[in-house]
């Protein structure tokens, strides 16, 4: 019988547009006063409001989103899930976010579709094999999961690959992470708001903040399209606006914001189980749940804030692609798509005070930060609730671009940027 009733249930939904069906999250009128205000409700601002309430009990937070949820770079990227970086900094917080998404669609009763298929680094040349055993070693002592991979190895993963020795570039071996993989981007940022709003956290939508308001070298609120908010504590999580937020507060910080795009194929039947990342030639590609081959290319030189980059990086990626498997050659391209990203000069983030007391930052993801989602929320919440950072984001503050104490993880990115 209960059947039988989701059944109807679900026909009669599907007719009726929705209506019957209960909002995942409230959509509340501001407060004018918060304990903490968030700016920027993509995944890493959701997951830092989500984890305020869970670990640190507060729940007096609104999460102010210019746009809709997810509409920035959460929902735009190839949705990569990885912790191999090269440097002790990194392993420990890129570790951290991906043992809590092991966990997450359970922590937050929705399924984010997390597929660890495993993430595959192609070596083309002798520095690359070289490069690359540093890396696995490196990850390794780290106690992450990481392996050395013969041709022989690579083509039985992934057949469709050309690891013929007469290939331009061909495959002399490379480096896999089997609990790599990737998750659904916006079933990330609906699960946490779901499970935030469920504590009590306000989430609240096509609301800009427009100025941070201080007082005596304190945060004291912010100024938005739908009035004043005060707040005790405000941090800051918009990603590719970062510099234009900290202009607000009368900071300049070190970060460039950039075009990145990616595209995808039409939807074919399963061909590729695995992520197949190549930083040589330049492109990498998955596989999606519906069939599309998704394609990730390397950042726009030029700065800039529009959502959409230029056909050059796109075609010098599809040449890429053709490279690596000659087969997709009468495949069509279905849509492309560009999002902002903030990168800072060692490519690593930055999550930490600010020079305004009770304000926080949290940017410079750059190309790479949706597989630190929930990391970089926990570690954020930590530090807006203890004023201090946690020991995993205490290394990546600020400051360390004065102290000279840079992390650089330009290779560890998907394809040089
Ligand atoms: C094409 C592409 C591919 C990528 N692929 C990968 C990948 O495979 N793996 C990976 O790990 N990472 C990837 N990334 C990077 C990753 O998407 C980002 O690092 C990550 O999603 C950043 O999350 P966020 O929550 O900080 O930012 P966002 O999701 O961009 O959220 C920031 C939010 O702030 C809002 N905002 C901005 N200004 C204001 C304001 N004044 N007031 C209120 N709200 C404001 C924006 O509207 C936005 O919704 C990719 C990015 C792109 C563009």
């Amino acid at each position: 019988m209960a059947a039988r009733y989701s059944i109807v249930s679900l026909a009669r939904n599907a007719f009726s547009h929705h209506e019957g069906w209960p909002r995942a999250w409230r959509s509340p009128d501001p407060k004018e006063r918060y304990e903490v205000v968030i700016v920027g409700g993509g995944g890493h601002g959701l997951a830092t409001a989500y984890y305020l309430a869970r670990e640190h009990g507060i729940t007096d937070i609104a999460v102010v989103e210019k746009g809709w949820l997810g509409g920035g770079n959460t929902g735009r990227n190839t949705t990569i899930i990885r912790s191999n970086y090269l440097w002790d900094e990194s392993a420990g917080i890129y570790e951290k976010a991906l043992q809590l998404y092991e966990g997450l669609s359970r922590d937050l009763n929705f399924n984010i579709m997390l597929s660890q298929r495993g993430v595959l680094n192609l070596a083309h040349n002798l520095h690359d094999l070289r490069e690359i055993s540093r890396r696995v070693n490196a990850i390794r002592l780290n106690g992450i999961d990481s392996e050395i991979l013969s041709p022989e190895e690579i083509k039985a993963i992934a057949p469709i690959l050309d690891t013929s020795p007469d290939a331009r570039y061909p495959v002399l071996g490379g480096s896999l992470q089997r609990r790599g993989g990737v998750a659904r981007h916006d079933a990330v940022a609906w699960g946490l708001a779901r499970a935030a709003d469920a504590r009590g956290v306000d989430i609240i939508q096509n609301c800009e903040v427009t100025g941070i308001l201080r007082e005596g070298g304190r945060v004291t609120g912010v100024e938005t399209t739908r009035g004043t908010m005060m707040a005790d504590k405000v941090g800051i999580a918009v990603a590719g606006h970062s510099s234009v937020l900290a202009a607000m507060a009368g900071f300049r910080m070190p970060v460039e914001s950039h075009p990145l795009q990616a595209l995808v194929s039409e939807p074919i039947k399963p061909i590729l189980d695995t992520v197949v990342m190549s930083g040589t030639v330049h492109v990498y590609v998955s596989q999606s749940d519906r069939g599309e081959l998704v394609m990730g290319a390397g950042i726009d030189g030029y700065n800039g804030y529009t959502q959409r980059g230029s056909l050059p990086v796109i075609e010098h990626m599809v040449a890429a692609a053709m490279e690596l498997f000659p087969i997709f050659s009468r495949l069509r391209m279905m849509r492309q798509w560009g999002g902002i990203v903030d990168v800072c000069p060692d490519a690593s983030p930055i999550v930490g005070k600010t020079p305004v007391d009770n304000l926080f930052i949290n940017c410079g993801w750059g190309t790479g930060g949706f597989k630190a989602t929930p990391g970089s929320g926990w570690v954020f919440a930590h530090t807006i609730a203890r004023g201090e950072p946690h020991p995993l984001n205490a290394p990546f503050s600020l400051d360390r671009f004065v102290a000279g104490k840079l992390i650089d993880e330009h290779g560890a990115a998907g394809v040089a940027h």
